[in-house]
This record gives structure tokens, C-alpha cells and sequence, in this order.
């Protein structure tokens, strides 16, 4: 594991909400690009990025 970890091309990225689904109860819901899971305000189920990719 490298000790330093270089913040690299990740600190041009733009930081802004995507819409996305649900997908326990379908609502839709905002994920911020720099956050690697949010809460649905809806349902309360915890929506990691790794079960949206899954998903497809
Ligand atoms: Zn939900």
C-alpha cells in the first residue's frame, strides 16, 4: 500500500450531482461525484457505487 496517494487527475473533476434510481423502491436520487455511496431518502437503503455498476 503506498503511503502517499496522489490526488492526480481526481482534483480536476468536476464535482456535481448525478441522478440516479433507487434500486430498492425506484426513487430518484442525487449521488455527488465524489462520494462513493449516499442514502436513499425514500427507502433509507444505502446505494454504494459498486451495486449501481452491478446493476447494468
Ligand atoms: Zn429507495
Amino acid at each position: 500500500m503506498p503511503l502517499h496517494e496522489c490526488p492526480g487527475p481526481d482534483r480536476k473533476k468536476p464535482i456535481v450531482p448525478e441522478e440516479l434510481q433507487c434500486p430498492a423502491c425506484g426513487a430518484e436520487i442525487e449521488m455527488w461525484t465524489n462520494e462513493a455511496q449516499t442514502t436513499c431518502p425514500s427507502c433509507s437503503k444505502v446505494i454504494t457505487r459498486d451495486e449501481l455498476d452491478a446493476g447494468k
